[in-house]
């Protein structure tokens, strides 16, 4: 199964499938928090990781009646698609990547359309995929009215490393945390130098091998490249390539992938951080940040907003207003000082943001797209605000 590939070449995953299959079947009570004839639904593409482990076979495995969804979340006709899917099909458990609820919450700010719709047997979202930054979560708890939990993982894993057990018993949900490790994954902050951190520190998420059943035992026809892609930064750990902390109480929190940590002036500052304070602005429906190359200060963020449809502020106002914002909830060191509005984000077909892409385009290196990007012809869209900002220069 590919990974998603936002930078470089997706890595082909090998699963191993009895042990792929015992996790998910634990993962259906002790996570998603259903029994046995259940409906379970997750709305994501069947090629994904999430699609294969979730659409297919965990719910299947564990007696529940999956979901088969084709669609988007909006346009479809409208931005109800998700609330008429749960009403009708009696979902108990619905999970989806944060991506699609923004593009809800884009069209229907307020979620006055799900006032129509029968959720009262829904139990709870799970939110996977990226980063559910606190607006994104505080608006879906506020509309559906039931516990939204963010859960971590990836294709290399096929099942949650960091997510709150709520079938066992649900912990407190500290917004911006997907929770603790799940059973069988010894998660670990790490220095450059493979030290583990103090508390609250930003550093490398590493797992303490070995790993879980379920998880990756190689990469297919790659074994040169799955040493060395995952195992040999950090001996005796596996490296997920993301960035994050844990806090005093075990909570994790996921930040940024390691190549989008940025480094200003010294200040190592994680575009996750950034990311939120921009999601936090009324008019601003989602967003990204990127750092650009600075011959003084080495990087410097850069902010990509899409407004809410509707909005009737002008791009400069609302780009003033944030960068007030980060100035104010991050500080001067975070340097934030460009921004601009784009229609659209480049993505990946599971929606992922393709950064390190943006990146390229705005230091005017050379990049080839992902093959797994979702529209090609939204990096144009992203070259030409560059360069109304002085970057993207050919
Ligand atoms: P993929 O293997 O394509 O599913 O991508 C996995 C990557 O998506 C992870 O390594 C993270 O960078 C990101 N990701 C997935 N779930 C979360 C989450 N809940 N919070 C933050 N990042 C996430």
């Amino acid at each position: 199964l590919y990974t998603s590939g936002t930078t470089g070449a997706p890595k082909g995953v090998v699963r191993p499938t009895a042990g792929h299959l015992v996790a998910l079947n634990w993962t259906m009570k002790n996570i998603y928090n259903v029994v046995p004839g259940d409906v379970f639904w997750a709305a994501s593409d069947v090629g994904w990781v999430v699609g294969h482990s979730y659409i297919c076979y965990a719910p299947l495995i564990h007696g529940n009646t999956t979901v088969v969804f084709e669609g988007k979340p909006v346009g479809t006709p409208d931005a109800t698609t998700f609330w008429r899917v749960i009403a009708e099909h009696d979902v108990r458990s619905f999970f989806t990547a944060p991506t699609a609820f923004r593009a809800i919450k884009r069209q229907d700010s307020k979620g006055e359309s799900i006032k129509n719709f029968d959720m009262s047997r829904l139990r709870a979202l799970y939110l996977a995929g990226e980063r559910a930054d606190p607006d994104t979560i505080e608006w879906a708890q506020e509309v559906m009215g039931v516990p939204v939990y963010d859960h971590w993982w990836q294709t290399e894993t096929g099942f949650t490393i960091a997510g709150n057990p709520a079938g066992i018993e649900a912990m407190p949900v500290k917004i911006g945390s997907p929770t603790v490790a799940m059973p069988g994954y010894d998660v670990q902050i790490l220095d450059e130098g493979g030290h583990q951190m103090p508390v609250g520190e930003l550093g490398a998420i590493a797992v303490k091998l070995p790993l879980p059943p379920g998880t990756l035992p190689t990469l297919w026809n790659a074994s040169d490249r799955f040493i060395k892609s995952y195992l040999t930064t950090f001996p005796g750990y596996y490296e997920t390539g993301d960035a994050g902390m844990i806090d005093e109480d075990g909570y994790l929190y996921i930040m940024a992938r390691t190549d989008d940590v940025i480094n200003v002036a010294g200040h190592r500052l994680s575009t996750g951080g950034m990311e939120e304070v921009l999601a936090s602005h009324p008019d601003v429906a989602e967003c990204a940040v990127i750092g650009v190359s600075d011959e003084l200060k080495g990087q410097l963020p850069l902010g990509f907003l899409c407004l809410n449809d509707g909005c009737t502020r002008t791009a400069e106002q609302v780009v003033a207003e944030v960068i007030t914002l980060v100035r104010e909830k991050i500080g001067p060191v975070a340097a934030f000082k460009l921004a601009c509005v784009v229609d659209r984000l480049p993505k990946t077909r599971s929606g992922k943001i393709l950064r390190a892409t943006m990146v390229s385009i705005a230091d005017g290196k050379a990049y080839k797209a992902p093959a797994t990007i979702d529209d090609p012809a939204v990096l144009d869209e992203v070259r030409l605000a560059l360069q109304k900002l002085g970057y993207a220069q050919p």
